[in-house]
Protein backbone atom coordinates (compact mmCIF):
# COMPACT_ATOMS: atom_id res chain seq x y z
CA UNK A 1 0.00 0.00 0.00
CA UNK A 2 0.93 3.68 -0.37
CA UNK A 3 0.13 6.67 1.13
CA UNK A 4 -0.95 10.17 -0.63
CA UNK A 5 -1.21 13.06 1.39
CA UNK A 6 -2.16 16.17 0.27
CA UNK A 7 -1.48 19.63 1.21
CA UNK A 8 -3.51 22.85 1.65
CA UNK A 9 -3.18 24.32 -1.79
CA UNK A 10 -3.72 21.09 -3.19
CA UNK A 11 -7.35 20.93 -2.44
CA UNK A 12 -7.87 24.47 -1.96
CA UNK A 13 -10.96 24.94 -4.64
CA UNK A 14 -12.91 22.50 -6.73
CA UNK A 15 -10.61 22.17 -9.37
CA UNK A 16 -7.71 21.33 -6.94
CA UNK A 17 -9.93 18.34 -5.67
CA UNK A 18 -10.76 17.18 -9.44
CA UNK A 19 -7.26 16.93 -9.51
CA UNK A 20 -6.73 15.19 -6.32
CA UNK A 21 -9.17 12.38 -7.29
CA UNK A 22 -7.78 12.44 -10.73
CA UNK A 23 -4.06 11.56 -9.08
CA UNK A 24 -5.78 9.21 -6.71
CA UNK A 25 -7.41 7.11 -9.22
CA UNK A 26 -4.37 6.28 -11.42
CA UNK A 27 -2.87 4.97 -8.28
CA UNK A 28 -5.72 2.98 -7.21
CA UNK A 29 -4.14 -0.16 -8.08
CA UNK A 30 -1.37 0.62 -5.27
CA UNK A 31 -4.02 0.54 -2.53
CA UNK A 32 -3.66 4.23 -1.45
CA UNK A 33 -4.60 5.71 2.19
CA UNK A 34 -5.07 9.30 1.25
CA UNK A 35 -4.29 11.78 4.17
CA UNK A 36 -5.74 15.31 3.70
CA UNK A 37 -4.57 18.91 5.09
CA UNK A 38 -7.54 21.64 5.13
CA UNK A 39 -8.04 24.18 1.97
CA UNK A 40 -5.34 26.19 2.20
CA UNK A 41 -5.41 28.96 4.64
CA UNK A 42 -8.55 27.53 6.64
CA UNK A 43 -5.96 26.70 9.40
CA UNK A 44 -4.84 30.25 9.70
CA UNK A 45 -8.28 31.41 9.72
CA UNK A 46 -10.04 29.34 12.21
CA UNK A 47 -6.74 30.50 14.73
CA UNK A 48 -7.20 33.94 14.52
CA UNK A 49 -10.88 33.36 14.91
CA UNK A 50 -10.45 32.10 18.24
CA UNK A 51 -7.34 34.81 18.77
CA UNK A 52 -10.35 37.41 17.92
CA UNK A 53 -13.18 35.88 19.61
CA UNK A 54 -11.00 36.09 23.29
CA UNK A 55 -10.16 39.95 22.54
CA UNK A 56 -14.07 39.81 22.83
CA UNK A 57 -14.01 40.61 18.80
CA UNK A 58 -16.69 38.00 18.34
CA UNK A 59 -18.21 39.89 15.22
CA UNK A 60 -14.79 39.70 13.49
CA UNK A 61 -14.47 35.89 14.44
CA UNK A 62 -17.82 34.94 13.55
CA UNK A 63 -17.63 36.96 10.26
CA UNK A 64 -14.00 35.09 8.87
CA UNK A 65 -16.27 32.31 9.92
CA UNK A 66 -19.10 33.00 7.75
CA UNK A 67 -16.63 33.56 5.11
CA UNK A 68 -14.87 29.77 5.64
CA UNK A 69 -18.07 28.42 5.38
CA UNK A 70 -18.38 30.11 2.47
CA UNK A 71 -15.58 28.96 0.76
CA UNK A 72 -16.61 25.31 1.59
CA UNK A 73 -19.85 25.48 -0.10
CA UNK A 74 -18.46 27.25 -2.95
CA UNK A 75 -16.20 23.72 -3.31
CA UNK A 76 -18.78 21.24 -2.90
CA UNK A 77 -21.70 22.71 -5.03
CA UNK A 78 -18.57 23.18 -7.78
CA UNK A 79 -17.43 19.54 -6.66
CA UNK A 80 -20.45 17.32 -6.26
CA UNK A 81 -23.44 16.95 -8.27
CA UNK A 82 -25.60 14.64 -6.56
CA UNK A 83 -28.36 17.20 -4.70
CA UNK A 84 -28.73 14.87 -1.57
CA UNK A 85 -25.03 14.65 -1.34
CA UNK A 86 -24.55 18.51 -1.59
CA UNK A 87 -27.36 19.33 0.77
CA UNK A 88 -26.15 16.74 3.54
CA UNK A 89 -22.61 18.39 3.05
CA UNK A 90 -24.17 21.88 3.19
CA UNK A 91 -26.11 21.02 6.53
CA UNK A 92 -23.05 19.26 8.20
CA UNK A 93 -20.75 22.47 7.86
CA UNK A 94 -23.28 24.18 9.01
CA UNK A 95 -23.27 22.36 11.78
CA UNK A 96 -19.52 22.48 12.24
CA UNK A 97 -19.25 26.19 11.83
CA UNK A 98 -22.31 26.98 14.45
CA UNK A 99 -20.35 24.96 16.58
CA UNK A 100 -17.47 26.93 16.34
CA UNK A 101 -19.13 29.93 16.60
CA UNK A 102 -20.15 28.66 20.12
CA UNK A 103 -17.35 28.10 21.02
CA UNK A 104 -15.76 31.34 19.99
CA UNK A 105 -18.71 32.83 22.22
CA UNK A 106 -17.67 31.03 24.93
CA UNK A 107 -14.10 32.06 24.98
CA UNK A 108 -15.32 35.76 24.71
CA UNK A 109 -17.32 35.29 27.37
CA UNK A 110 -14.47 33.68 29.56
CA UNK A 111 -11.33 35.64 28.56
CA UNK A 112 -9.61 31.73 27.78
CA UNK A 113 -8.29 30.46 25.53
CA UNK A 114 -6.74 26.92 26.15
CA UNK A 115 -4.17 24.91 23.75
CA UNK A 116 -7.23 22.39 24.47
CA UNK A 117 -9.02 24.40 22.80
CA UNK A 118 -7.01 25.47 19.55
CA UNK A 119 -6.76 22.56 19.05
CA UNK A 120 -10.70 21.36 19.06
CA UNK A 121 -10.87 24.55 16.59
CA UNK A 122 -7.77 23.84 14.53
CA UNK A 123 -9.18 20.20 13.66
CA UNK A 124 -12.27 21.34 12.01
CA UNK A 125 -10.41 21.97 8.91
CA UNK A 126 -9.21 19.32 8.10
CA UNK A 127 -12.45 17.47 9.26
CA UNK A 128 -14.61 19.33 6.57
CA UNK A 129 -11.98 18.95 3.62
CA UNK A 130 -11.76 15.30 4.58
CA UNK A 131 -15.81 15.18 4.44
CA UNK A 132 -15.83 16.77 0.76
CA UNK A 133 -13.32 14.89 -0.81
CA UNK A 134 -14.39 11.22 0.20
CA UNK A 135 -17.63 12.51 -1.01
CA UNK A 136 -16.00 13.67 -4.35
CA UNK A 137 -14.47 10.50 -4.89
CA UNK A 138 -17.23 8.37 -4.35
CA UNK A 139 -19.20 10.40 -6.70
CA UNK A 140 -16.86 9.43 -8.96
CA UNK A 141 -17.40 5.55 -8.46
CA UNK A 142 -14.36 5.16 -6.51
CA UNK A 143 -14.65 3.25 -3.00
CA UNK A 144 -13.87 5.92 -0.94
CA UNK A 145 -14.13 5.11 3.23
CA UNK A 146 -13.52 8.28 5.74
CA UNK A 147 -11.86 7.37 8.65
CA UNK A 148 -11.65 9.25 11.55
CA UNK A 149 -8.11 10.19 12.00
CA UNK A 150 -8.73 10.99 15.81
CA UNK A 151 -9.54 7.21 16.12
CA UNK A 152 -5.91 6.15 14.66
CA UNK A 153 -3.53 8.94 15.74
CA UNK A 154 -3.44 8.67 19.32
CA UNK A 155 -0.77 10.83 20.82
CA UNK A 156 0.06 12.51 24.18
CA UNK A 157 -1.49 15.42 25.58
CA UNK A 158 1.24 18.37 24.38
CA UNK A 159 -2.09 20.13 22.68
CA UNK A 160 -0.92 22.05 19.54
CA UNK A 161 2.12 20.10 19.36
CA UNK A 162 1.36 16.64 20.35
CA UNK A 163 3.54 13.72 19.91
CA UNK A 164 2.25 10.46 18.46
CA UNK A 165 2.04 7.38 20.85
CA UNK A 166 2.87 4.58 18.18
CA UNK A 167 2.24 1.68 20.71
CA UNK A 168 -1.33 3.20 20.43
CA UNK A 169 -1.45 3.84 16.96
CA UNK A 170 -0.06 0.19 15.62
CA UNK A 171 -3.41 -0.99 17.17
CA UNK A 172 -5.93 1.38 16.28
CA UNK A 173 -4.50 1.67 12.20
CA UNK A 174 -4.61 -2.30 12.38
CA UNK A 175 -7.67 -2.24 13.79
CA UNK A 176 -9.52 0.69 11.68
CA UNK A 177 -7.88 0.98 8.83
CA UNK A 178 -6.51 -2.55 7.28
CA UNK A 179 -9.62 -4.53 7.24
CA UNK A 180 -11.43 -2.01 4.98
CA UNK A 181 -7.67 -1.90 2.87
CA UNK A 182 -8.66 -5.76 2.66
CA UNK A 183 -11.90 -5.03 1.37
CA UNK A 184 -10.29 -2.46 -1.64
CA UNK A 185 -11.64 -0.02 -0.32
CA UNK A 186 -10.00 3.89 -0.49
CA UNK A 187 -9.08 5.10 3.12
CA UNK A 188 -9.64 8.61 3.42
CA UNK A 189 -8.21 10.34 6.96
CA UNK A 190 -7.19 13.48 7.99
CA UNK A 191 -3.39 14.95 8.32
CA UNK A 192 -2.53 16.95 11.68
CA UNK A 193 -5.02 16.24 14.05
CA UNK A 194 -5.69 12.95 16.42
CA UNK A 195 -7.03 12.26 19.97
CA UNK A 196 -5.23 11.69 23.21
CA UNK A 197 -5.75 8.62 24.73
CA UNK A 198 -8.65 10.04 26.50
CA UNK A 199 -10.16 10.98 23.43
CA UNK A 200 -9.56 14.38 23.02
CA UNK A 201 -8.84 16.69 20.11
CA UNK A 202 -5.44 17.25 19.55
CA UNK A 203 -3.18 18.19 16.96
CA UNK A 204 0.64 17.55 15.82
CA UNK A 205 1.92 21.51 15.83
CA UNK A 206 1.41 23.29 12.53
CA UNK A 207 1.99 21.45 9.06
CA UNK A 208 2.07 18.45 10.61
CA UNK A 209 -0.33 16.53 7.98
CA UNK A 210 3.47 15.07 6.61
CA UNK A 211 3.95 14.04 10.05
CA UNK A 212 0.59 11.97 9.88
CA UNK A 213 1.64 10.64 6.70
CA UNK A 214 4.97 9.16 7.49
CA UNK A 215 3.01 7.97 11.11
CA UNK A 216 0.80 5.54 8.94
CA UNK A 217 3.16 5.00 6.33
CA UNK A 218 5.46 3.33 8.94
CA UNK A 219 2.83 1.57 10.98
CA UNK A 220 1.07 0.37 7.84
CA UNK A 221 4.30 -0.71 5.85
CA UNK A 222 3.72 1.28 3.36
CA UNK A 223 5.72 0.40 0.15
CA UNK A 224 5.71 4.61 -0.49
CA UNK A 225 4.98 7.84 0.86
CA UNK A 226 3.90 10.54 -1.21
CA UNK A 227 3.83 14.39 -0.35
CA UNK A 228 1.97 15.90 -3.07
CA UNK A 229 1.85 19.67 -2.65
CA UNK A 230 2.28 23.13 -4.78
CA UNK A 231 6.09 23.03 -6.02
CA UNK A 232 7.99 20.13 -8.39
CA UNK A 233 9.75 18.85 -4.91
CA UNK A 234 12.53 19.52 -2.76
CA UNK A 235 14.25 22.40 -4.03
CA UNK A 236 17.70 24.10 -3.48
CA UNK A 237 16.14 27.04 -1.92
CA UNK A 238 12.88 28.31 -0.92
CA UNK A 239 11.41 29.28 -4.21
CA UNK A 240 10.35 32.16 -2.41
CA UNK A 241 13.27 33.60 -2.01
CA UNK A 242 15.82 32.21 -4.53
CA UNK A 243 13.59 32.21 -7.26
CA UNK A 244 16.27 30.46 -9.51
CA UNK A 245 15.87 27.47 -7.67
CA UNK A 246 15.78 24.05 -9.34
CA UNK A 247 14.06 20.38 -8.26
CA UNK A 248 16.46 18.10 -6.31
CA UNK A 249 15.45 14.90 -8.17
CA UNK A 250 17.06 12.60 -5.01
CA UNK A 251 18.70 13.27 -2.27
CA UNK A 252 18.88 11.32 1.27
CA UNK A 253 16.84 10.95 4.64
CA UNK A 254 19.89 12.78 6.42
CA UNK A 255 19.56 15.52 3.90
CA UNK A 256 16.16 15.85 3.78
CA UNK A 257 15.65 15.75 7.59
CA UNK A 258 18.65 18.87 7.89
CA UNK A 259 16.48 20.41 5.53
CA UNK A 260 13.11 20.35 6.59
CA UNK A 261 14.36 21.13 10.49
CA UNK A 262 15.99 23.86 9.54
CA UNK A 263 13.10 25.62 7.78
CA UNK A 264 12.57 24.08 4.33
CA UNK A 265 8.51 24.29 4.74
CA UNK A 266 7.71 21.38 2.18
CA UNK A 267 8.06 18.90 4.58
CA UNK A 268 7.55 18.89 8.61
CA UNK A 269 10.44 18.28 10.59
CA UNK A 270 9.23 15.09 11.82
CA UNK A 271 8.24 13.88 8.64
CA UNK A 272 11.27 11.76 7.70
CA UNK A 273 12.11 9.89 11.29
CA UNK A 274 9.34 7.45 11.05
CA UNK A 275 10.04 6.98 7.51
CA UNK A 276 13.75 6.20 8.00
CA UNK A 277 12.87 3.67 10.78
CA UNK A 278 11.31 1.36 8.25
CA UNK A 279 13.12 2.57 5.42
CA UNK A 280 10.50 3.69 3.42
CA UNK A 281 10.62 5.82 0.55
CA UNK A 282 9.37 9.37 0.55
CA UNK A 283 8.73 11.49 -2.71
CA UNK A 284 7.36 14.84 -3.10
CA UNK A 285 5.49 15.43 -5.87
CA UNK A 286 3.36 18.60 -7.63
CA UNK A 287 -0.12 17.90 -7.34
CA UNK A 288 -0.64 21.00 -10.24
CA UNK A 289 1.58 19.02 -12.56
CA UNK A 290 1.07 15.20 -11.91
CA UNK A 291 3.26 14.22 -14.03
CA UNK A 292 6.41 15.61 -13.44
CA UNK A 293 8.68 12.91 -11.52
CA UNK A 294 8.98 14.92 -7.64
CA UNK A 295 11.68 14.28 -5.13
CA UNK A 296 12.66 10.94 -3.95
CA UNK A 297 13.67 10.78 -0.55
CA UNK A 298 15.66 7.89 0.02
CA UNK A 299 18.06 6.28 2.74
CA UNK A 300 21.43 5.66 0.19
CA UNK A 301 20.43 8.14 -3.05
CA UNK A 302 23.65 7.37 -5.19
CA UNK A 303 27.09 8.95 -4.59
CA UNK A 304 26.90 12.14 -6.41
CA UNK A 305 29.90 14.99 -6.37
CA UNK A 306 27.91 17.74 -5.77
CA UNK A 307 29.03 18.84 -2.23
CA UNK A 308 26.49 21.54 -1.92
CA UNK A 309 22.33 19.99 -2.25
CA UNK A 310 20.16 22.99 -0.72
CA UNK A 311 20.17 25.90 1.31
CA UNK A 312 17.53 26.22 4.31
CA UNK A 313 16.46 28.99 6.41
CA UNK A 314 14.40 30.20 9.98
CA UNK A 315 13.96 33.04 10.95
CA UNK A 316 12.77 33.77 14.27
CA UNK A 317 15.69 32.31 16.58
CA UNK A 318 16.68 33.06 19.71
CA UNK A 319 20.81 32.88 20.76
CA UNK A 320 21.71 33.16 24.35
CA UNK A 321 25.19 33.47 25.55
CA UNK A 322 26.36 31.65 28.95
CA UNK A 323 29.66 32.75 30.31
CA UNK A 324 31.26 31.78 33.68
CA UNK A 325 34.47 31.52 34.72
CA UNK A 326 33.57 28.29 36.73
CA UNK A 327 33.46 26.80 33.66
CA UNK A 328 37.14 26.78 33.11
CA UNK A 329 38.49 23.46 33.30
CA UNK A 330 35.20 22.11 35.35
CA UNK A 331 33.51 19.15 34.61
CA UNK A 332 29.83 19.16 34.41
CA UNK A 333 29.38 22.34 33.50
CA UNK A 334 27.61 21.63 29.87
CA UNK A 335 25.26 18.93 32.13
CA UNK A 336 24.20 22.05 34.71
CA UNK A 337 23.12 24.13 30.96
CA UNK A 338 21.41 21.25 29.60
CA UNK A 339 19.42 20.36 32.72
CA UNK A 340 17.88 23.99 33.01
CA UNK A 341 16.71 23.79 28.90
CA UNK A 342 15.56 20.05 29.78
CA UNK A 343 13.64 21.44 33.20
CA UNK A 344 11.80 24.04 31.20
CA UNK A 345 11.37 21.91 28.05
CA UNK A 346 13.33 23.93 25.85
CA UNK A 347 14.77 22.30 22.75
CA UNK A 348 18.14 23.57 21.73
CA UNK A 349 19.50 24.00 17.74
CA UNK A 350 22.65 25.41 17.48
CA UNK A 351 25.62 25.31 20.26
CA UNK A 352 29.17 26.69 20.19
CA UNK A 353 31.42 26.09 23.38
CA UNK A 354 34.73 28.05 24.05
CA UNK A 355 36.31 27.53 27.11
CA UNK A 356 34.32 30.04 28.96
CA UNK A 357 31.40 30.10 27.07
CA UNK A 358 28.27 28.59 25.72
CA UNK A 359 26.44 30.11 22.58
CA UNK A 360 22.72 28.48 21.93
CA UNK A 361 19.87 28.88 19.89
CA UNK A 362 16.59 28.07 20.32
CA UNK A 363 13.47 28.93 18.59
CA UNK A 364 10.84 28.15 21.21
CA UNK A 365 10.72 31.04 23.39
CA UNK A 366 7.72 30.41 25.14
CA UNK A 367 10.06 29.77 29.12
CA UNK A 368 12.66 32.07 28.01
CA UNK A 369 12.22 34.05 31.22
CA UNK A 370 12.58 31.24 33.23
CA UNK A 371 15.33 29.53 30.92
CA UNK A 372 17.50 32.62 31.73
CA UNK A 373 16.63 32.90 35.28
CA UNK A 374 17.76 29.20 35.80
CA UNK A 375 21.23 29.58 33.91
CA UNK A 376 21.72 33.51 36.26
CA UNK A 377 21.70 30.88 39.39
CA UNK A 378 25.55 30.14 38.43
CA UNK A 379 26.43 32.19 34.99
CA UNK A 380 25.75 35.53 32.83
CA UNK A 381 23.29 35.06 30.43
CA UNK A 382 22.74 37.57 27.57
CA UNK A 383 20.04 36.85 24.92
CA UNK A 384 19.87 37.97 21.28
CA UNK A 385 16.42 38.15 19.31
CA UNK A 386 15.54 38.34 15.92
CA UNK A 387 18.25 36.24 14.52
CA UNK A 388 18.18 33.84 11.54
CA UNK A 389 19.89 30.48 11.17
CA UNK A 390 21.10 29.78 7.11
CA UNK A 391 21.95 26.01 6.61
CA UNK A 392 23.91 24.49 3.92
CA UNK A 393 23.04 21.01 3.35
CA UNK A 394 24.73 18.16 1.17
CA UNK A 395 26.20 14.67 2.21
CA UNK A 396 29.72 15.69 0.47
CA UNK A 397 30.45 18.59 2.23
CA UNK A 398 32.84 17.47 5.00
CA UNK A 399 35.09 15.64 2.36
CA UNK A 400 34.69 18.53 -0.22
CA UNK A 401 37.37 21.15 0.19
CA UNK A 402 36.84 24.68 -0.14
CA UNK A 403 33.24 24.84 0.51
CA UNK A 404 33.59 26.77 3.89
CA UNK A 405 35.98 29.41 1.61
CA UNK A 406 32.78 29.59 -0.96
CA UNK A 407 30.46 30.35 1.68
CA UNK A 408 32.23 32.94 3.37
CA UNK A 409 33.37 35.23 0.84
CA UNK A 410 29.52 34.79 -0.92
CA UNK A 411 28.43 36.54 3.02
CA UNK A 412 31.87 38.83 3.17
CA UNK A 413 29.68 41.87 4.61
CA UNK A 414 27.23 40.17 6.60
CA UNK A 415 27.52 39.03 10.43
CA UNK A 416 27.97 35.87 11.58
CA UNK A 417 27.17 35.77 14.96
CA UNK A 418 27.18 31.51 15.56
CA UNK A 419 28.70 29.44 12.66
CA UNK A 420 28.18 25.47 13.36
CA UNK A 421 29.70 22.81 11.15
CA UNK A 422 26.77 19.93 12.20
CA UNK A 423 28.41 17.24 13.97
CA UNK A 424 26.21 15.31 11.21
CA UNK A 425 29.21 16.58 9.06
CA UNK A 426 26.28 16.91 6.17
CA UNK A 427 25.51 20.82 7.54
CA UNK A 428 27.07 24.08 7.66
CA UNK A 429 24.69 26.35 9.88
CA UNK A 430 25.25 30.21 10.45
CA UNK A 431 23.06 32.86 12.82
CA UNK A 432 23.07 35.93 11.28
CA UNK A 433 20.51 38.96 11.63
CA UNK A 434 16.93 38.15 10.70
CA UNK A 435 17.24 41.31 8.42
CA UNK A 436 20.12 39.67 6.26
CA UNK A 437 18.28 36.08 6.00
CA UNK A 438 17.22 36.49 2.36
CA UNK A 439 20.02 38.30 0.94
CA UNK A 440 22.12 35.48 2.38
CA UNK A 441 20.22 32.62 0.80
CA UNK A 442 20.34 34.54 -2.16
CA UNK A 443 23.77 35.27 -2.27
CA UNK A 444 24.86 31.36 -1.61
CA UNK A 445 22.45 30.05 -3.88
CA UNK A 446 24.22 32.60 -6.44
CA UNK A 447 27.26 30.99 -5.16
CA UNK A 448 26.16 27.02 -5.41
CA UNK A 449 23.72 26.57 -7.70
CA UNK A 450 23.72 29.39 -10.64
CA UNK A 451 24.45 27.85 -12.82
CA UNK A 452 24.10 24.34 -11.41
CA UNK A 453 26.41 22.08 -10.91
CA UNK A 454 25.79 18.91 -12.50
CA UNK A 455 22.34 18.71 -14.32
CA UNK A 456 22.28 14.72 -13.75
CA UNK A 457 20.99 15.68 -10.14
CA UNK A 458 19.01 18.73 -10.47
CA UNK A 459 16.06 19.80 -13.05
CA UNK A 460 14.61 23.37 -13.58
CA UNK A 461 11.15 23.91 -12.13
CA UNK A 462 8.64 23.31 -14.80
CA UNK A 463 10.51 20.15 -16.45
CA UNK A 464 8.60 17.27 -16.86
P1 LIG B 1 1.51 22.02 1.79
O1 LIG B 1 0.32 22.87 2.08
O2 LIG B 1 1.37 21.22 0.53
O3 LIG B 1 1.96 21.20 2.97
P2 LIG B 1 3.60 23.93 2.34
O4 LIG B 1 3.26 25.35 2.06
O5 LIG B 1 3.59 23.47 3.75
O6 LIG B 1 2.69 23.03 1.42
O7 LIG B 1 5.04 23.61 1.74
C1 LIG B 1 5.33 23.91 0.39
C2 LIG B 1 6.08 25.23 0.30
O8 LIG B 1 7.35 25.11 0.95
C3 LIG B 1 6.45 25.65 -1.09
O9 LIG B 1 5.39 26.34 -1.71
C4 LIG B 1 7.68 26.53 -0.88
O10 LIG B 1 7.32 27.88 -0.89
C5 LIG B 1 8.16 26.17 0.52
N1 LIG B 1 9.57 25.77 0.56
C6 LIG B 1 10.50 26.26 1.41
N2 LIG B 1 11.69 25.70 1.20
C7 LIG B 1 11.55 24.81 0.18
C8 LIG B 1 12.43 23.93 -0.50
N3 LIG B 1 13.72 23.81 -0.19
N4 LIG B 1 11.90 23.17 -1.49
C9 LIG B 1 10.60 23.25 -1.82
N5 LIG B 1 9.72 24.09 -1.22
C10 LIG B 1 10.18 24.87 -0.24
N1 LIG C 1 -3.63 22.38 8.19
C1 LIG C 1 -2.48 22.31 9.07
C2 LIG C 1 -1.67 23.57 9.00
O1 LIG C 1 -2.00 24.46 8.21
C3 LIG C 1 -1.63 21.10 8.83
C4 LIG C 1 -1.01 20.99 7.45
O2 LIG C 1 -1.49 21.60 6.50
O3 LIG C 1 -0.04 20.24 7.34
O4 LIG C 1 -0.74 23.72 9.73
MG1 LIG D 1 3.06 21.66 4.72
Amino acid sequence: MIIMKFGGTSVEDARAMKNVIDIVERERNRTPVVVVSAISGATNTLLSAAELALQGKIEEAVTSLNTLYERHVLILENLIDTRSTVQMLILDTRRRIDELKHLCQSIAVLGELTKRSLDAIASVGERLSSLIIVEGMKERGLPAELVDARKVIITDDQFTSAMPLFNYIEDTAKATIQPLLENKKIVVTQGFIGSTTKGITSTLGRGGSDYSAAILGSVLNAEEIQIWTDVDGVLTADPRIAPAAKKLKILSFKEASELAYFGARVLHPSTILPAVKKNIPVVVLNSQRPNASGTQIVANPPRSNVAVKAIASKKGITVINIQSMRMLMAYGFLESIFSVFGKHKTPVDLVCTSEVAVSLTIDNTSRLDQVVAGLEEFAEVTVYEQKAIVCIVGEQMHSTAGVADRIFRALSDINAMMISQGASEINMSLVINEQDVNEAVKRLHAEFFEPVPEMALFETIGEV
